[in-house]
């Protein structure tokens, strides 16, 4: 006999649907769209790091790795963020490997975040943020990046929003989000926003959580920073960064969080019990491939290309220009287009941009909780040259 059961329970995230990420995806896949949405590469990854995780089954690290991540890449870790930043992690008490970033800042929150605790964002914000701090039970306090517009009203670059973040933090705020190179915009913070953000949390107790995934994504000679190269930040800060991005290896799930001993502990505590450890061949492949500096200081003049390529060929489109200092997202205006569907919402012209014209690409109002238009949609430009041109030639048929 079958069950006439049916389940019926409060929802613990009634506001959440799909991502904007897969919903943007199958609907690539459904009308055959170059799909420039969701944020991966479509070329392969180095094959000698393929070789240096075959090397690790073969040599029999299939069984469960240390909790916290195998010594050899923490180390590496600990090593490259000295070098590169200038801070010592104590690679036992202070770095953790996690399954991507997305998990290091879903722990990262349960971690620090009690029930009523008020957490900063700056939106546009990658999507995940909002859910964790939900699930943790904690308010978020949303404030937006400025946009700032040229003359004739199309969105030209972002600004961080300094006096509605002094008014956000105070004694009682938990914890602060950040998030450079920003995805979706592109923005990258500087040395003096590290300054002010630190002067904004000196005498609260609020930690910061840094989302620093698309770190080797900086271009035009400009320079990542970090907060683990301010002391007075990185003294209450999660540094999540992740190794999808770097080596091309998105689906590999795999990423780190770097913290003081204090926040690590709890840090872990909760680590233990939602992913416990992560895939050991993959931390083998990748510490032995870590010792070699090379593929992350060739990543900005690597990503930079496309770039430039990607804007060149967008020069011939109708679409206005913002501008990309960081990550591997281009966002443009589309508001100026002299087409009916300039009037769509941003939801909407993705969807029509995708289905009629076969480039898919992300609304900027999914990072977004409140409705919020400005005429700016991000397309991905980690692509092989060839799926930029076939992408470009298709959005050269619009006119403007
Ligand atoms: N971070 C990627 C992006 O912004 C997507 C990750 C995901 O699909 N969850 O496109």
């Amino acid at each position: 006999m079958t069950s006439q059961y049916t389940p019926s329970f409060p929802s613990r995230l009634p506001h959440v649907g799909t991502t904007i990420f897969t919903v943007m995806s199958a609907l690539a896949a459904k009308h055959q769209a170059i799909n420039l949405g969701q944020g991966f590469p479509d070329f392969p990854c180095d094959r000698t790091l393929i070789a240096k995780v075959n090397e690790a089954m073969l040599a029999d690290h299939n069984q469960y790795p240390p909790m916290i991540g195998i010594p050899n890449l923490r180390n590496g870790i600990a090593k490259k963020i000295q070098g590169l930043y200038n801070h010592q992690y104590d690679p036992d008490s202070e770095i953790t490997i996690t399954a991507g970033g997305t998990q290091g800042i879903l722990t990262a929150i349960l971690a620090c975040v009690s029930p009523g605790d008020e957490v900063v964002i700056i939106e546009p914000a990658y999507d995940s943020y909002r859910p964790a701090i939900e699930l943790a039970g904690g308010k978020t306090i949303a404030v937006s990046l400025q946009v700032l517009r040229d003359p004739s009203g199309h969105a030209a670059s972002y600004a961080i929003p300094w006096d509605d973040l002094e008014k956000a933090i105070h004694a009682k705020t938990r914890l602060v989000i950040i998030n450079t190179p920003h995805n979706p915009t592109g923005m990258v913070w500087q040395k003096a926003d590290l300054d002010r953000l630190a002067t904004l949390v000196e005498g609260t107790s609020a930690l910061i959580l840094s989302d620093e995934v698309y770190e080797h994504m900086v271009y035009d000679g400009a320079q990542h920073h970090s907060v683990a190269s301010h002391p007075q930040l990185a003294a209450r800060s999660f540094l999540i960064s992740s190794f999808g991005k770097t080596y091309h290896v998105t689906g590999w799930k795999v990423g780190y969080v770097a913290a003081p001993a204090a926040m690590t502990a709890e840090f872990r505590k909760i680590h233990q019990f939602n992913v416990f450890t992560v895939n050991t061949p993959m931390q083998f492949g990748l510490a032995a491939y870590l010792a070699d500096p090379s593929h992350y200081e060739n990543l900005p003049a690597f990503y930079q290309a496309k770039r430039d390529f990607f804007k060149a060929g967008l020069e011939h489109t109708p679409f206005k220009l913002l501008p990309t200092p960081g990550t591997y997202f281009q966002c443009v205006d589309y508001s100026g287009l002299d087409i009916p569907e300039a009037k769509l919402s941003e939801a909407d012209f993705c969807q029509w941009l995708t289905t009629n014209v076969g480039v898919a690409a992300i609304p900027v109002s999914a990072f977004y909780d409140k409705p919020t238009e400005s005429g700016v949609i991000r397309f991905c430009f980690a692509k092989q040259e060839q799926t930029l041109s076939a992408a470009l030639q298709r959005l050269q048929t619009l006119t403007r």
